[in-house]
């Protein structure tokens, strides 16, 4: 990447948003285009490429390996991304995902097929591990595209899916320090021990583009930790959480939904995209953007926000991008290349990050 484009984003961003930014991290990806056309593709980044939030290593993995063998793309990526439903480790998406204020476990995904310009999502469902099956189950077995709650868990019962308890024992302990710190004077005692608390974030956004140039995209869920029961993000919400076109490209989000949803981010992007923009600076746009939505009470004194997001994009051509509002995000690439972490670029340095309030 040339110091020219570096300080053109720096710059272009700066002023759009009314900001002074500090810095823009090199991206992994658009070396050498010109500001406002799409950077050439380069030989090692030829397609199939997909790409995840960091926590979906072994998923882009999988994910290309299957796009390789012939697999449509969203077969791929859902069951990349089933490798973090089912993973009672990774506390969230499915099983084992921080539950709500209640501690129950309510889960919210989307899908969308850029061949076929479809998508499916659910949104707050309990009891079915893998949301991203479900979501493309409604794409692909009925004439409406999110349903929700109760009616979202009948409707997976009955296409086969089988219920079973998502709480796992290390997140209903934590759940339980959650309730037990939340308020001094309540009746359940406070422990001593110096467990740290999660107020977590976390999903997986994963988005793919095969060799003749189909793209697709799906996120999945367990959504904010300790959220209020009913509480919906961005992951269910086509176009906030994921987004594709077959003739541009795909793209997603984790992070504060609420931030992401008032900006629909992955459509966002998408059209950035469509408009000639690299990636990497469709999401530094997004970005700008969610910035300049983001309401007083979540802004420090200098336009720093308290939370953040993490875009992702992938170019039909292969190119791709992931970007931050602060400095230290990674996200996941599988390509010719094998599958690694690449850094994210971002807007803020982290040390610029105000301490949570
Ligand atoms: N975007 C998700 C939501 O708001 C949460 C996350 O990615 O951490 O539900």
């Amino acid at each position: 990447m040339s110091i020219d484009r570096r300080e053109f984003l720096r710059t272009s961003a700066a002023a759009a948003a009314g900001l002074s930014l500090t810095s823009v991290a090199a991206p992994g990806t658009a070396e050498g285009a010109a500001v406002g056309e799409p950077a050439p593709l380069k030989a090692s980044l030829a397609r199939p490429v997909v790409i995840a939030s960091d926590n979906g290593l072994r998923g882009v993995a999988k994910a290309y390996e299957m796009i390789g063998k012939g697999s449509d793309p969203l077969d791929a990526i859902v069951a990349g991304v089933n490798i973090q439903e089912l993973d009672p480790e990774d506390q969230s998406v499915g099983l084992g995902g921080l539950p709500n204020e209640e501690g129950v476990v309510q889960l919210d995904a989307s899908c969308m097929h850029g061949p076929t310009r479809r998508a499916g999502a659910v949104a707050s469902l309990e009891g079915i591990a893998t949301p991203s099956l479900v979501a493309k189950a409604v794409m692909d077995y009925t004439d409406h595209i999110l349903l929700v709650g109760p009616g979202a868990k009948k409707f997976a019962l009955n296409m086969g899916f089988k219920e079973q308890n998502l709480l796992t024992e290390k997140s209903r302990q934590d759940w339980l320090r959650w309730k037990a710190r939340l308020n001094a004077n309540d009746n359940w005692l406070d422990h001593d021990d110096d467990i740290k608390i999660k107020f977590s974030t976390g999903t997986i956004n994963m988005n793919a583009v095969t060799a003749t140039g189909d793209v697709a995209s799906v996120t999945t869920t367990s959504g904010l930790a300790w959220k209020l029961p009913g509480r919906v993000g961005d992951s269910p919400i086509v176009g906030a959480g994921q987004y594709c076109d077959n003739s541009v490209g795909a793209a997603g989000s984790t992070g504060r939904g609420e931030a992401n949803i008032k900006v629909c981010g992955a459509f966002l992007a998408v059209e950035f995209m469509r408009q000639g923009m690299a990636p990497e600076q469709a999401l530094m746009k997004v970005m700008e953007r969610v910035i300049a939505m983001t309401e007083k009470r979540l802004l420090n004194d200098r336009g720093r926000p308290y939370f953040d997001l993490h875009f992702y994009a992938l170019a039909k051509d292969g190119r791709y991008s992931s970007a931050t509002a602060y400095q230290g995000g990674q996200f996941a690439v599988a390509s010719d290349k094998g599958a690694r972490l690449e850094d994210s670029v971002y807007l803020f340095k982290s040390e610029e990050r105000p301490a949570r309030r």
